[in-house]
């Protein structure tokens, strides 16, 4: 009978031993396993250029001088677009919520996310925080179709789509994850 150290170090080597069959018959490991995972919760992988890119997204010091002249904006939007600091402190930082996030950023076009990129203080990037957020509100909806065939984000963004600040910038899809393998 086994009893201390010798019953810890058998123990660990069990443990060891379970993670190591299953890893190589039970199941999928790696990205798919993250997928497997997340996909349903509407998280879909990063590349690490887009990785790189999340330090610049969370430089906001909520100074407000985004949102000077966005009133017009901001009504027009009937609720949808709260203002750009809104966007960038909120929505923008939480995977799940991007489709309200590319529906609020619909509203601003492209040249005045520009404009606003010049008057930041910390020179948060605007424009490509937006694209990655349609990037990623785009994969999410397409993994909403994949796990259960229909997506009431959807029709928001559909909505989105037909307003002419949509059409801003590259394409969400050219920035979805290739990379990410
Ligand atoms: S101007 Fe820049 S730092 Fe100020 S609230 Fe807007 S994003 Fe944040």
């Amino acid at each position: 009978m086994l009893s201390g150290r010798a019953l810890a170090l058998a123990v660990l080597a069990w443990s060891l031993l379970k993670v190591v069959v299953r890893r190589l018959f039970d199941g999928p490991s790696g990205l798919a396993l993250f997928r497997e995972n997340y996909d349903a919760d509407g998280l879909p992988p990063l590349s690490p250029a887009e990785r790189a890119a999340l330090p610049g997204f969370s430089r906001c010091i909520a100074c407000g001088r985004c949102d000077l002249g966005e009133a017009e904006r901001i009504a027009a939007s009937r609720g949808a677009y709260p203002g750009l600091m809104t966007v960038v402190l909120a929505s923008s930082r939480s995977m799940p919520d991007f489709d309200a996030a590319a529906l609020a950023l619909s509203h601003v076009p492209e040249a005045v996310l520009a404009e606003k990129e010049q008057t930041c203080p910390t020179g948060v990037p605007f424009r490509e925080l937006a694209r990655f957020v349609r990037s990623k509100a785009s994969a999410a909806r397409a993994l909403a179709l994949d796990g259960e065939g229909s997506a009431p984000a959807d029709l928001a963004l559909a909505a989105a789509a037909a307003s002419p600040a949509a059409a801003l910038g590259p394409s969400s899809a050219d920035r979805a994850a290739p990379e990410a393998t």
